[in-house]
Parts: C-alpha cells; sequence; structure tokens
C-alpha cells in the first residue's frame, strides 16, 4: 500500500485524525512524505503545517500529543485516516476534537453518543451508564422492563411530570438495552422507514 503524495502539486495528502477508542473524528491535517515517515517514526502524528511551512508534531508545544494506534489508506491512496489515543485536548482551544456541530438530527442522538462515550470510553467507572452496561444484557432488559410498567401506571395516573419522567427514564434504558445488543438508534429508524409504505398491522 503506497500512499500518492503526487495528486497535488503540493505533495500534500489530508489526514483524517479518529480517537481510536470511539472513532471520534479529532482534526484533520496534511502530510507530505517527510511528515508521514516522521509519523511513523516517532509514533507521534505529525503534520506538513502549511500556515508554520514545516513539520509540525501536534502537541510539540502543548504535549497533547496523538499516539499512532493504526494507519489507513482510502481506496485509490490519497487520503489517510489515523487512529489516534489523544494525550489531553486535541484541540488549541481546549476542545477535544476541533470540530464544532453546526446541526445534529436531535438531542437524542447526542444521548445516544454520550452513553457511547460513557461506555467505551471508560473514563468513569462511577458512572451509572457504565455500571448498568456492564451487568450484562439480562440487567439491563430488565430493567427497561421495570421502567416500561412505570410509565403504564403513571400513564393511568394524572400527573404530568412523573409521565414524563418515566418516559425519559424508559428512553434511557431502551438506547442502553440497544447498545447492548449491537444496534444504535439509526437501526430502529430503518426498520421504521421500511414499514412506512408496508402493510398496517396490529402488534
Ligand atoms: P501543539 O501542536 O498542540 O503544541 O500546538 C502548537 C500550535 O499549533 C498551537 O499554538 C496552535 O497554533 C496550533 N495548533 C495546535 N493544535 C491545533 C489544531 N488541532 N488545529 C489547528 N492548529 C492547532
Ligand atoms: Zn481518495
Ligand atoms: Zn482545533
Ligand atoms: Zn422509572
Amino acid at each position: 500500500m503506497k500512499i500518492d503524495f503526487t495528486k497535488s502539486n503540493d505533495g500534500l495528502v489530508p489526514v483524517v485524525i479518529q480517537n481510536y477508542l470511539n472513532n471520534q473524528v479529532l482534526m484533520l491535517g496534511y502530510m507530505n512524505e517527510e511528515a508521514f515517515a516522521k509519523t511513523e517514526e516517532l509514533g507521534k502524528v505529525t503534520f506538513y503545517s502549511r500556515s508554520k511551512n514545516r513539520l509540525w508534531t501536534k502537541g510539540e508545544e502543548s504535549g497533547n500529543f496523538l499516539e499512532v494506534k493504526s494507519i489507513a489508506i482510502d481506496c485509490d491512496n490519497d487520503t489517510i485516516l489515523i487512529k489516534a489515543k489523544p494525550f489531553g485536548p486535541t484541540c488549541h482551544t481546549g476542545s477535544t476534537t476541533c470540530f464544532n456541530e453546526i446541526s445534529n438530527r436531535g438531542f437524542v442522538y447526542e444521548l445516544e453518543q454520550t452513553i457511547n462515550d460513557r461506555i467505551d470510553l471508560a473514563e468513569d467507572k462511577d458512572s451509572y451508564t457504565y455500571k448498568l452496561y456492564n451487568k450484562g444484557i439480562n440487567k439491563i432488559a430488565q430493567k427497561v422492563g421495570e421502567e416500561a410498567v412505570e410509565i403504564v401506571i403513571e400513564a393511568k395516573d394524572n400527573n404530568d411530570d412523573l409521565f414524563l419522567g418515566e418516559a425519559a427514564d424508559l428512553m434511557y434504558h431502551y438506547l442502553i438495552l440497544l447498545k447492548a445488543k449491537g444496534f444504535k438508534l439509526e437501526d430502529v429508524e430503518n426498520v421504521l422507514k421500511s414499514r412506512e409504505n408496508g402493510p398496517r398491522r396490529e402488534s
């Protein structure tokens, strides 16, 4: 697998950096052949900085290095994807990632991401999400069952606050169960979409 540094006139190839634990995209930079060689030599992501006009090892001043875990190259050899372990925030603004969300399909997707992070990054082993997840499918499914019963009870009552609280509990635990089964909200969405024009049925 040879990287093609000749496609652009400046000999630079875009490099996407992902957190190796949760696949969060951290930043995008450029490498020339020399920067790539330096990256392999150091095991730390080293770009060619177009503003500094020199090799730039990310973290050289801040100490916030990106330790290389794996390197992938795209289908036509002109883009690099590096999975790395970030030391400290990757962005010079102090943010984890250089990318700021400017559009989002909704809060529930953000929550899904937060739950994924709690579980996959395991940074806080006291987190309720982390602990419940690690009790296994049976325990998680049982919690979903309990919350389902609770929302049924509150639905029959006339207390909106309690009903909404149980609705939130159910959704939260349901997301953990999906994750434990290896699925995402999107998978459920796709099933629902596929039914849109299908036969109506009562289940
Ligand atoms: P560092 O490589 O983290 O020691 O940062 C050195 C300098 O590089 C900073 O002062 C910024 O000007 C710039 N810099 C650091 N991180 C980024 C980044 N993620 N994206 C763009 N510029 C950066
Ligand atoms: Zn390509
Ligand atoms: Zn940044
Ligand atoms: Zn509840």
